[in-house]
C-alpha cells in the first residue's frame, strides 16, 4: 500500500492553506528547490557545457519520460519530454494526419481545453487542402468516428466538468473505421490510471505541471506507439530529433523510436525540479491512488451537497465516469471561489460558472475535504462573496 502520509510529508504546503488546485499546478516538493539550485551550481555553475555529457543533460528527457511511463501505461523507451502541451499536442496531429493521407477530418469535442482546439484549426490552416476540425459533444464522440475521421483528439478527462471519456472504447472504434488516435493526459497522468498500451492509443500528450508537480513551466510529454515509433514522421523536425544531431547533416533523418519526437534544446532546470517530484511518484502505486481519490471526491460530493445547496454538482456523481476534480456550478462562481481563497482554501474557476477542485492524494487528506467543504458552507450561507472584490476578474482565473 502507498504511504500517503509519507508522499504528502515530501511537498512543502503552505501552513493555513488547504490547496485544491493541484490539477492546475503542483505544489512545489522539498526535495525539488535543492535539486534546481544543485543544477544552477554544481552543474551549470561549474561544469559548463561540459553537463550535457556529465550531468547526463542530454538524456534527461528519455530518462524522465520513463519514469511517467509506468503511470501511464507505457512500456520503456515511447515517452519523451520537452515543449509545451500545446506544442505536443500539434506535432501529435501532424504525424497522425501524414500517416493517414487519405482523410481529412480532426474529431474533437466541444469538451476539449482550446488551446487543443486553437492548434488543430492552426493545423488546418497551415495544410489547407481540405483538412478541417470537427467538434461534437463529448458524449457524441463515438458515434461520430466515421471513414472520414483521420484522427481524433481527445483529452481523457475534461478539464471544466472531470467527465471521463472510455478511452478502449473511442480507441477501438476509431481502430474499427481506421482512424487514428491523439489522446490528451493533462488531467490523468498522475490522476488515475492509464493503460496506453492495453488500450491501443496511438500518441499520447500531457503536462506535468499538473498532477506530477514539475513546477509552473514544466515540460510536457509525448507517447508514441511502439508500432509506429519509426513509421511516424515528425513535422517539427528539429535538431534534437534527428538521427544524428551533432553530424550536423543539411537534410533531416528522423531519430530511432521516440528520440525523434524531440525538437531542441530541453529544459534542463526545469527537468531537474521534475526530477525531484517524480523520486516521489516512483515509490507510488496507481491503483492506490484511484482508490484514494475516489474516497476524497465522494467526501467531499457528499459534505458540500449536505451544506450548500445552491451549488449544483458539474461533474459525473458516478466516481467511474470522472476523473480526480470535482466540479459545482454557480452563476456567482467567480465570487465565490475568491471568498473562499480568501479563506485559505484555494480552487480555481473556468468560466462561465464553474468551481474547480483538484484532489491530490500524494498530498489531500480527508481532514483537508472536511477543511474545505465547511469554508465553502460558509461562504455560501452567509454570502460572503458579495463583495466587490471578489467580483474583479484577474489575468489569471
Ligand atoms: C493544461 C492543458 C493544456 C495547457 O497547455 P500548455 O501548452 O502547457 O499551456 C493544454 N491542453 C489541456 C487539455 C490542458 O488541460
Amino acid at each position: 500500500m502507498t504511504d500517503f502520509a509519507a508522499t504528502r510529508a515530501q511537498f512543502h504546503l503552505p501552513d493555513g492553506i488547504i490547496y485544491l488546485d493541484g490539477n492546475s499546478l503542483g505544489p512545489l516538493p522539498k526535495a525539488a528547490a535543492s535539486r534546481v539550485a544543485h543544477a544552477v551550481t554544481e552543474e551549470w555553475g561549474k561544469l559548463l557545457i561540459t553537463g550535457w555529457n556529465k550531468a547526463g543533460w542530454m538524456d534527461q528527457p528519455i530518462r524522465l519520460g520513463n519514469r511517467i511511463a509506468r503511470l501511464i501505461g507505457a512500456a520503456p523507451g515511447t515517452v519523451v519530454l520537452g515543449d509545451t502541451l500545446s506544442v505536443k499536442v500539434y506535432q501529435a496531429l501532424a504525424s497522425a494526419l501524414e500517416m493517414n493521407p487519405a482523410r481529412r477530418v480532426i474529431l474533437s469535442d466541444t469538451g476539449n481545453f482550446p488551446s487543443d482546439l486553437y492548434m488543430a484549426e492552426g493545423l488546418c490552416r497551415t495544410l489547407g487542402n481540405g483538412y478541417v476540425l470537427k467538434t461534437v459533444a463529448p458524449e457524441e464522440v463515438e458515434a461520430a468516428i466515421d471513414g472520414t475521421v483521420a484522427v481524433t483528439l481527445i483529452t481523457e478527462v475534461d478539464y471544466r466538468t472531470g467527465r471521463r471519456h472510455d478511452m478502449a472504447a473511442i480507441t477501438a472504434k476509431a481502430h474499427a473505421t481506421g482512424a487514428l488516435t491523439v489522446w490528451d493526459l493533462a488531467h490523468s497522468a498522475g490522476a488515475l490510471p492509464v493503460d496506453l498500451a492495453g488500450t491501443g492509443a496511438d500518441f499520447a500528450v500531457g503536462c506535468t505541471y499538473k498532477y506530477l508537480n514539475s513546477g509552473p513551466g514544466g515540460p510536457a510529454f509525448i507517447y508514441l506507439a511502439p508500432r509506429h515509433a519509426d513509421v511516424a514522421r515528425p513535422a517539427l523536425s528539429g535538431w534534437l530529433g534527428h538521427e544524428a544531431p551533432f553530424a550536423f547533416d543539411l537534410t533531416y533523418r528522423p531519430g530511432g523510436g521516440i528520440e525523434r519526437m524531440r525538437v531542441g534544446t530541453p529544459p534542463v532546470l526545469q527537468l531537474a525540479a521534475l526530477e525531484a517530484s517524480l523520486d516521489i511518484w516512483d515509490g507510488v502505486s496507481m491503483a492506490d491512488v484511484r482508490t484514494r481519490s475516489i474516497e476524497l471526491t465522494e467526501q467531499f460530493v457528499r459534505e458540500v451537497e449536505a451544506a450548500c445547496p445552491a451549488l449544483v454538482l458539474a461533474s459525473p456523481r458516478d466516481p467511474a465516469r470522472r476523473g480526480s476534480q470535482i466540479s459545482f456550478r454557480h452563476p456567482e462562481g467567480y465570487a465565490i471561489m475568491q471568498a473562499l481563497i480568501a479563506r485559505g482554501v484555494i480552487g480555481d474557476f473556468r468560466a462561465p460558472d464553474i468551481l474547480r477542485f483538484g484532489f491530490t492524494p500524494l498530498y489531500t487528506t480527508h481532514a483537508d475535504v472536511t477543511g474545505a467543504a465547511r469554508a465553502l458552507a460558509e461562504v455560501m450561507a452567509n454570502t460572503l462573496w458579495e463583495r466587490p472584490e471578489y467580483k474583479m476578474r484577474a489575468r489569471v482565473t
